[in-house]
């Protein structure tokens, strides 16, 4: 028999990070009345394979707040929901390239000041005494972010269930979405292959298809599946050699950051050219499944990052993560 109600308050389409996180969000304002619809399992569309970062850095007050709700909720939300999860705060180095950086690096600080955050603004032997690795050639200073951190991506979306369960909402795996239709009365008719539900509110939560939901209702929801990459290194002897986590790096002038995973590095650019993929249409499913890896693409940023932190160049690529991203 299927799981599927009839009727919800709240239906909302895509068991990723941000599907969960809505219906643990209502379920713990008290409306309990929704359900999820994931056409696969949780997390197997962009959630699964993110690396997981969490900064609060923002030059827009409401996304550092945002942010800063999301930092502070990830350090409880285990004991909250009684799901164990790894979360590591490791905090951040931001280095500037140039005094334009430093001012918005000034300007971003006092922001999270007037957030209770304790950015600092760091000279350049203050970035040096923080992150020994690092060359200082062209560097004006830092700035540095107690509150950033990475997480378990598909932890934090099964806790967000796991949450949202307990107080009584619902997920249905397994359950695509293929029609969505307003009845005359307001409401909204969502239909799936375990049957239809009848809803007062329908949220998108379809990461990379939310344009396949939007067609549904003739709206068209201006977004694109980009191909978006990181690569993780094997183990680096100095690394290895720590009895501590290094703080995440992130370099917004040559554009990416370097992580510490395991005893090894995850370098990962933000493309100045970001590449889109599927601009002639989208396989039914790419349930769990990457993009082959593409390293030519990333050649300039890898030759930036190894010559910030030379000892990046002496872990061999391990793996790389080339994924759909909306
Ligand atoms: C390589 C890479 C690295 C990244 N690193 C980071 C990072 O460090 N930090 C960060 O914050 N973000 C990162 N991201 C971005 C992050 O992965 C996404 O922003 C996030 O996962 C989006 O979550 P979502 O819930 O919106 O979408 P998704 O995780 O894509 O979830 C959408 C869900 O909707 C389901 N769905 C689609 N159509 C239907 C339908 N018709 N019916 C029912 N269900 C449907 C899908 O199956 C899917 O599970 C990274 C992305 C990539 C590609």
């Amino acid at each position: 028999m299927s799981d599927l109600p009839s009727h919800a308050r709240v239906v909302i389409i895509g068991g990723g990070a941000v599907g969960a996180s809505t219906l643990y969000h209502l379920a713990k304002m008290g409306c309990s009345d929704a359900v999820l619809l994931e056409k696969n399992e949780l997390t197997s569309g962009s959630t699964w394979h993110a690396a997981g970062n969490c900064p609060t850095f923002s030059g827009s007050w409401n996304m550092m707040k945002l942010q800063r709700y999301s930092a502070d909720l990830f350090a409880r939300l285990a004991d909250d929901v009684d799901y164990p999860m790894n979360y590591h705060r490791t905090g951040s180095i931001r280095i500037a390239q140039s005094d334009a950086r430093m001012a918005e690096f000034r300007h971003v600080a006092s922001m999270a000041g007037y957030q209770g955050m304790d950015y600092e603004v760091l000279g350049v032997n203050e970035v040096k005494d923080r992150y020994p690795f690092l060359e200082l050639h062209d560097l004006k200073g830092g700035l540095w972010d107690p509150m950033d951190g990475d997480i378990d991506p598909a932890q934090l979306t099964q806790a967000y269930a796991k949450g949202a369960r307990d107080l009584g909402a619902k997920v249905v795996r397994f359950c695509a979405v293929t029609g969505l239709s307003q009845l005359p009365s307001g409401e909204w008719k969502v239909e799936s292959e375990k049957g239809t539900v009848i809803a007062e509110k329908v949220v998108n939560a379809a990461g990379y298809r939310a344009a396949e939901i939007g067609r549904m209702v003739g709206r068209d929801v201006p977004t694109v599946a980009m191909s978006h990459q990181y690569l993780v290194t094997e183990e680096i002897p100095e690394l290895a050699a720590l009895d501590h986590k290094v703080p995440l790096l992130r370099d917004p002038d040559d554009s990416y950051y370097l992580r510490q995973e395991g005893k090894g590095l995850i370098l990962g650019p933000y493309e100045w050219q970001a590449t889109p993929h599927w601009l002639d249409g989208m396989p039914d499913d790419f349930s769990f499944q990457l993009y082959p890896d593409d390293l030519d693409r990333l050649e300039w940023y890898i030759e930036q990052a190894c010559a910030r932190v030379p000892m990046l160049g002496s872990g061999g690529v391990q793996r790389v993560i080339n994924g759909p991203i909306p």
